[in-house]
């Protein structure tokens, strides 16, 4: 074959990246251009999600193609092609309408990641209701306040999640009209005071025509994360899809025929806008599965299934990592070819890792509940930069900012100094409203910025690296650090699977650098190791930067979303009072 004719072949030609040059992409690009992408509601009835993620695809050509294969905990799979999901979404927005459920009323869920999830989501945008995903796990508590702070006026969870964490709280929820509950295996269910979700579906007809939705319609609120501190409600409208469906083509470089997996819940932002929404415009097929992680059934995942983009988080890479390379070794995972992690900083040490276990680097991208898709990110076009959070995506401006003392904001214009990470509004997935909480969202927004609350800096070449959230960073002896920083060179010593780093106050200091630390299998906590991994990082970092202090643990507390929690470990470390616990993984009263 001549050189010509690999590159014309259709085989060469899907191997090369979406965005084939990222300056030339970012100069020329702009948000309408995107939108002719999409197709839009038959007649000029303006966008909707749903219509864009399924219908469109379900009426051309991917029709037959799978769209959702769902692997369930105890082995079963089932599949749904895209025309299977336009009828059961029809079905559930149908159901919906026949309970008098309106345009804006607000749809909860709290359900596992089975199938039917993905039938609310988008039967929910179908009928231009809002969705609000909830965590499984939560306990009754954070599913009260949730619900309460939403007015939630129809919930879908499963008969067993209703005995457990609904009927002990039902009577604090008097706004809550409809509760749906979805039987085990298709089994009907019959619980007083709920309707079954199958005798609705049932009924209910496959034909459903979606009214006029403006793109500026709400269509999902998003909790966030609880990091650092109560979560807050997101609000997005139906026009973020035009951003979902450019991202997902652009920094996951979504591709024909692709097997993407997002192991993101959709109980956190990144489950639903990639683990949906821009899979699904995309055109591939999502893989779902039902499971908690496990290193072994991950591997399996990735190999049986063929996965050919991979979008995990910084801790299920590390839990990979400290399980070891060999373990990776057993499987064939050449289908993989683009990998990326989002959530928390990626240590550099996981990007060599993945280079050396897959072949290939995880690239990591950065965004927020609030961006309600990926804002900055490492291309497959791109050359990455280990610890760097990429570039801004075409039709983005971000910028490093410095507050002045009349509350103006100017871009820093100096590479590497540090300041807070600050985007232009307008790009069509950005957050519309705190729900109830107009004085919280105002707050985001300073002359003509919206501050992000982190802070970053920015290289001489435009690549962007993440230093910490602003309530996170530690001042020591008149430096700034980023626990990150940190935290990085700690996993680099054989011993450290993980690490969280805090600042503990001090009287001479200001604050002192304290580590928490998890040891790789075969290590055992001691002294002599403790005094090993500080010189190890003071002949990195400096002795300003290094931690003075270690603590050996088991495990680090965490968000459901996978986020090391620092605030708690520093509110342990001083006695004080945790705080909103809501989304931390073992909390107590889930
Ligand atoms: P809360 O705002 O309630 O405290 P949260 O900020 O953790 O929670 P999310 O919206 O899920 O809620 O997380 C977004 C945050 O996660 C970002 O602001 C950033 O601090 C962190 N983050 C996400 N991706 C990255 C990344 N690639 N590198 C560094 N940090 C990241
Ligand atoms: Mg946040």
């Amino acid at each position: 074959m001549t050189w010509e004719t690999i590159v014309k072949s259709h085989h060469y030609l899907t191997l090369l990246p979406n965005m084939r040059d990222y300056d030339e992409e970012y100069r020329f690009f702009n948000w309408e251009r995107a939108r002719d992408e999409l197709e839009g509601l038959p007649g000029g009835n303006g966008l909707n999600i749903a219509h864009e993620a399924i219908d469109r695809n379900a009426n051309g050509a991917r029709r037959d193609q799978l769209a959702i294969r769902w692997l369930g905990r105890n082995g079963e799979m089932r599949d749904f092609t895209y025309i299977q999901l336009r009828g059961l979404t029809n079905h559930f927005a149908d159901v919906l309408r026949k309970l008098g459920v309106e345009k804006g009323d607000r749809v909860f869920s709290l359900l596992g990641r089975i199938p039917e999830l993905y039938v609310v989501a988008m039967g929910t945008f179908k009928n231009r209701s809002v969705f609000c995903p909830l965590f499984s796990a939560f306990g009754p508590e954070p599913i009260k306040s949730r619900l309460t702070i939403g007015g939630a006026r129809v919930l879908v969870t499963t008969e067993a999640l209703y005995r457990r964490k609904i009927a002990p709280i039902r009577d604090s929820l008097p706004f809550l009209e409809h509760i749906i509950l979805v039987g085990e295996n298709h089994q009907h269910t019959n619980v007083p005071g709920t309707l079954d979700y199958y005798q609705l579906i049932y009924e209910a007809s496959g034909h459903f025509i979606i009214q006029h939705t403006d793109p500026e319609d709400v269509a999902l609120l998003h909790f966030t994360s609880g990091t650092t501190g109560t979560p807050k409600g997101a609000v997005h409208v139906h026009k973020a899809v035009v951003a979902h469906h450019m991202t997902g083509s652009y920094a996951l470089d979504l591709q024909d025929g692709d097997i993407f997996w997002c192991t993101a819940d959709p109980g956190w932002v990144t489950g639903t806008s990639y683990g949906i929404i821009a899979p699904l415009t995309n055109g591939v097929t999502v893989i779902v599965d039902e499971a908690e992680f496990d290193v072994e059934r991950w591997y399996s995942i990735l190999q049986n299934q063929k996965v050919s983009v991979w979008y995990t988080a910084p801790t299920a890479i590390r839990m990979l990592m400290k399980a070891g390379t060999e373990v990776a070794r057993e499987y064939d995972l050449s289908s993989l070819r683009f990998l990326a992690s989002v959530g928390e900083p990626l240590n550099p040490e996981a990007v060599v890792w993945s280079h050396k276990t897959f072949g290939r680097p995880f690239h990591d991208n950065w965004w927020q509940t609030e961006t309600g898709g990926i804002m900055i990110a490492n291309y497959a076009s791109m050359d990455i930069r280990p610890g760097s959070m990429g570039k801004p995506l075409p039709g983005i401006t971000a910028e490093i900012v410095n507050r002045n003392e009349d509350g103006t904001l100017d871009p820093i214009k100096d590479p590497d100094k540090h300041g807070e990470l600050a985007l232009r509004p307008g790009w069509p997935s950005m957050f519309r409203a705190y729900w109830n909480e107009p004085e919280r969202y105002q707050k985001c927004f300073s002359d003509g910025w919206y501050l992000t609350g982190d802070l970053a800096r920015k290289d001489a070449d435009g690549y962007f690296w993440f230093i910490g959230r602003k309530d996170d960073v530690i001042k020591t002896s008149g430096h700034l650090i980023g626990p990150f920083e940190v935290e990085s060179i700690l996993m680099e010593h054989p011993a450290v699977a993980e690490a969280g780093v805090i600042g503990k106050p001090d009287p001479m200091a200001l604050e002192i650098v304290k580590a928490f630390v998890v040891l790789k299998p075969g290590f055992l906590p001691g002294e002599d190791l403790k005094l090993e991994i500080i010189g190890f990082a003071r002949s990195r970092l400096g002795a300003a930067v290094a931690p003075k202090e270690i603590d050996f643990t088991e495990d680090l507390p965490r968000t459901r979303s996978g986020k090391i929690m620092r605030r708690l470990l520093k509110a342990r470390e001083l006695g004080l009072p945790e705080g909103d616990l809501s989304t931390l993984e073992s909390s107590p009263d889930a």
